[in-house]
């Protein structure tokens, strides 16, 4: 078997999964959390053989070790006969990584310098990247880049109206991300409808949202900029806003940077507005008559339905409107809402479809319309398997 181990590491946490590359299907994965502490925790499963326990894990080099552990107890170890590369989630690319890449000592130290650009997760990528290099020196192992998707996004769409020399010398651009989630969905749905040559939106919603557009295969517009901060209402990110706040803010309310970017990613998006950062939660609050849980609702689906309308326009024209990610593909609710506000572009929802409890990749819309609306699992570890085991078999 030629399997691809994936590894997503975060800064408290490691995701695996061994995945074979060709259907994605997944013979083992696990999640080891709280990672930095003696009182970590292992999910794991191969096949229907379930492992869960607490276990130390002081630093990423332990959970590597306890995942090869976990493997090796459920029948599925990390041999050089079964894998054939390791693929790592990495959340910034910069300017320079704009494809998969093989990683050397030289990638490491290039991952490392862009770490400014996302100081909260490549740093965690990195260690994750050390400690499977030790643990596995043998194998190739690849960098899957999540702004990697947008590298080409046209100028206009990129660019900050900044000083030019400023953004320059500290590389601010708009950079995207959830990009190997955006390029999955929207080759799945290509392949659905069959056709290369579709104008399509694709809103990735999940405890991160994001919405790109995509012409012929290729990102020309997306939400997310610098940061994973821009764009869309998210669970606890506030998306979009008025730069002018932050400035008012450090004024008036003694926030310094750190207490600003608290506020703006911890206590911010629906989890700020209506107390709740899980959307089944907001949802039932909302159902219950809660009056900020349902300007919360509102206000989030507003801010959906008016980048939708802004990324027809930017591609002129729209073809597929996909949803996808943790709230995009399990809530009929939010998809209802904001599709019903866009009837104007030639959306037209099955509600029936639409509230089905199908799982699989799927169209929603009643056939009538001039546009498709689908749902799609993201499936990013799959993704990154094929990016990692294309890389290294060149
Ligand atoms: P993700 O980041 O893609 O894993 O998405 C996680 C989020 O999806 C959770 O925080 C929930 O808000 C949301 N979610 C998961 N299941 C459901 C569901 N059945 N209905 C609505 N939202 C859901």
């Amino acid at each position: 078997m030629s399997n691809v181990l994936v590894i997503n590491a975060g800064s408290s946490s490691l995701k695996y999964q061994l995945v074979d590359p060709e259907t994605g299907e997944a013979s083992a994965k696990g999640l080891i959390e709280r990672v930095g502490t003696d009182k970590g925790h292992l999910k794991h499963e191969s096949g229907d053989r379930k492992d869960e326990r607490d276990v130390e894990v002081p630093h990423h080099s332990a959970a590597v070790t306890v995942m090869q552990d976990a493997m090796e107890r459920g029948g599925t170890p990390l041999t050089p006969d079964s894998v054939i590369a390791v693929g790592h989630r990495v959340v910034h690319g910069g300017r320079n990584f704009t494809e998969p890449t093989l990683i050397d000592d030289g990638v490491e130290s290039e991952i490392d310098r862009v770490a400014v650009l996302a100081p909260l997760h490549n740093p965690a990528g990195l260690a994750g990247i050390r400690s499977a290099r030790k643990a596995f020196p043998d194998l190739p192992h690849v960098a899957v880049f999540d702004t990697a998707f947008f590298s080409e996004l046209p100028a206009a769409a990129a660019t900050y109206a900044i000083d030019r020399d400023l953004a320059r010398e500290h590389a601010i651009r708009r950079y995207g991300f959830h990009g190997t989630s955006h390029e999955y969905v929207s080759q799945q749905v290509s392949s659905l409808l069959g056709r290369d040559d579709l104008k399509q939106i694709v809103l990735h919603l999940g405890n991160g949202a994001s919405i790109s557009a995509v012409d012929s295969g290729r990102a020309v517009e997306t939400s997310m900029g610098l940061t994973p901060l821009e764009g869309l209402v998210m669970g606890t990110r506030s998306g979009d806003l008025d730069p002018g706040i932050l400035l008012h803010l450090s004024r008036v309310a003694d926030l310094d940077a750190q207490g600003l970017d608290d506020l703006l990613n911890k206590k911010s998006g629906i989890y700020g507005l209506g107390g709740h950062r899980d959307f089944r939660d907001l949802a039932q609050a909302k159902d219950d008559g809660d009056e900020a849980a349902t300007l919360a609702f509102d206000v989030y689906v507003h801010r959906l339905v008016k980048y939708v309308g802004a990324y027809a326009a930017v591609l002129g024209g729209l073809d597929a409107i996909t949803f996808t990610a943790g709230v995009g593909e399990n809530s009929p609710t939010i998809r209802a809402a904001a599709l019903e506000q866009l009837g104007f572009l030639g959306v037209r929802l099955d509600e029936q479809k639409n509230s089905s409890r199908d799982g699989g990749a799927r169209r929603i819309d009643d056939g009538a319309g001039r546009v498709a609306v689908l749902v799609v699992p993201t499936n990013e570890e799959w993704a990154i398997a094929r990016h990692a085991a294309e890389v290294a078999v060149r």
